[in-house]
């Protein structure tokens, strides 16, 4: 298999490339080399509308629906680079989790209703699917939604919640059958967040970041309009929505930026008056990790080219996620002891320091969402292995 781009790949990646250096404030920038979070509402909202306004908005949505309609190597190539330039992730629950829902399985009123807004980033979307008690195992989920003439009234609680606190909407799993299986009971509605009923309540993460919170549903009324797909056959669209969930999640281009960091760190600090760079214990330990993302890196477009011959993507998703963010957390493992003790200075100067153990702390979460890391070994257990 060649994994070579073609001449016409390589200058659509000049092309994101100049664009991105050109297009991206500089204080967004700053701010993401930064680890800063203190607007990212702000800067996620205004890189969307740059990017929109570009014809970019949705790089991996097809063109009907207005989007680029770019193939998996071009979307790589487009994350790659923006996250080579420290450009802010796009949130996924938007554009990459309900919007497919709603083209595949969404009414009309729906697609013309919810789609324009996710596209220009009018809409901030969240997602509400897993509760206490239920996150690998999604389908005992509790929350329940019953009929009243032509709402229905939802109670229950959600956890674990991500940046709902700036949402207007969430895309949320309820119980509409309690008698039926677990499964064949759950229906996927669209709630307005501005809704009476809803409450939410942060929850503090190690790196005291307001990152997720509990969401809380109090007799709330949704319209029956904004059900997707048939009643109790939501659990069809959550696995949907899931397979999408899990696409591009090896984060190559996070983990390259974070392996640039670490080598520059690590030619900085300063041990015995020596760069640790220099020392061949830790500069073998860096060049193991940077070898695991090459082999990652060539997996991955594997995959992709695969995908690009019409191979849907199976378990390759699960073994993507699981090499993706362990690589991911060893970076940042490596990073804080290459600070040495300058990494518990919270307060310090320059970017690095004030950013290393919080952020090592916060990608904890990497090997838990998404699907947990266990989860992904017994998919890759049945259906690679045949346990
Ligand atoms: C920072 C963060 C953000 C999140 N954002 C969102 C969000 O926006 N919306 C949302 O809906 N959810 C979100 N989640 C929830 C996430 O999807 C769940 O945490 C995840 O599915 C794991 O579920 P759980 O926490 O209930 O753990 P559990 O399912 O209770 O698992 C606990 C441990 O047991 C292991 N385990 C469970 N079952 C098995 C099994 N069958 N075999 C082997 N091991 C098993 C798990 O892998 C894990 O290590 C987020 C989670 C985090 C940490």
């Amino acid at each position: 298999m060649d994994l070579n781009f073609s001449p016409d790949e390589l200058a659509f990646r000049a092309e994101v490339r100049a664009f991105v250096a050109a297009h991206l404030p500089d204080d967004i920038r700053d701010r993401v080399r930064r680890g800063d979070e203190s607007q990212v509402a702000d800067d996620l909202r205004r890189w969307q509308e740059i990017l929109h306004a570009h014809g970019w908005g949705a790089v991996m949505w097809p063109r009907e629906f207005g989007g680029t309609g770019w193939d998996k190597t071009r979307q790589y190539l487009f994350e790659i680079e923006c996250a080579a330039a420290d450009a802010p992730i796009q949130l996924p629950f938007g554009l990459k989790m309900v919007a497919p829902v709603i083209m595949r399985y969404g009414t009309p009123a729906q697609q013309q209703r919810f789609l324009p807004r996710i596209l220009d980033g009018s809409d901030w979307w969240c997602q509400g699917y897993s509760e206490p008690g239920s996150g690998s195992d999604l389908a005992s989920l509790k929350t329940r939604a019953e009929r009243d003439g032509d709402h229905y009234v939802v109670n229950g609680q959600k956890a674990w919640n991500t940046l709902g606190q700036h949402a207007g909407w969430i895309f949320c799993l309820v119980r509409t059958d309690p008698a039926a299986k677990p499964q064949r009971g759950i229906s996927f509605l669209l709630i307005d967040m501005r809704t009476p009923g809803i409450r939410l309540q942060p929850t503090r993460l190690l790196d005291g970041g307001h990152e997720v919170n509990e969401v809380f549903f109090d007799n709330v009324r949704v319209p029956v309009k904004n059900l997707v797909g048939e009643e109790n056959a939501g659990w069809t669209c959550a696995k949907f929505l899931l397979g999408h969930e899990r696409t591009n999640i090896a984060g190559i281009g996070a983990s390259r930026r974070e392996l640039a960091r670490l080598r520059r760190m690590a030619g900085e600090a300063g041990r015995n008056g020596a760069p640790l760079a220099d020392n061949p214990v830790f500069a073998s330990r860096i060049a193991q990790v940077a070898l695991e993302l090459r082999a990652l890196e060539v997996t991955n477009l594997r995959v992709i080219f695969g995908e690009a011959r019409q191979q849907a993507p199976g378990p390759e998703a699960s073994m993507l996620k699981i090499r993706g963010t362990e690589i991911l957390q060893r970076i940042t493992e490596l990073q804080v002891e290459a600070l040495g003790a300058r990494a518990l200075e919270y307060e310090g100067d320059g970017e690095d320091v004030p950013r290393a153990v919080g952020h090592y702390m916060n990608l904890r979460k990497l090997s838990i969402y998404g699907g947990s890391n266990e989860i992904q070994r017994n998919i890759i257990a049945q259906m690679v292995l045949q346990l």
